[in-house]
């Protein structure tokens, strides 16, 4: 977790992976080095796909 300085509450940061071909979304948390256009990994949902990093945001901890 990081502390927001604007809002002053906690935010967890998350990152959304698109795979390049077939577009699966996948939501995990956010790990140190991740990065907008990283390539993540291989797609667990079509042979030849690659996760590439699409967005990394914060949700408020409630
Ligand atoms: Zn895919």
């Amino acid at each position: 977790m990081i502390f927001s300085r604007k809002k002053q509450e906690l935010i967890d940061p998350y990152t959304v992976e698109q795979c390049t071909s077939c577009n699966t979304l996948k939501k995990r948390k956010f790990v140190v080095g991740d990065y907008v256009f990283k390539v993540a990994g291989k797609c667990a949902s079509c042979a030849n796909g690659q996760m590439v990093i699409a967005k990394i945001y914060g949700e408020a901890v409630k």
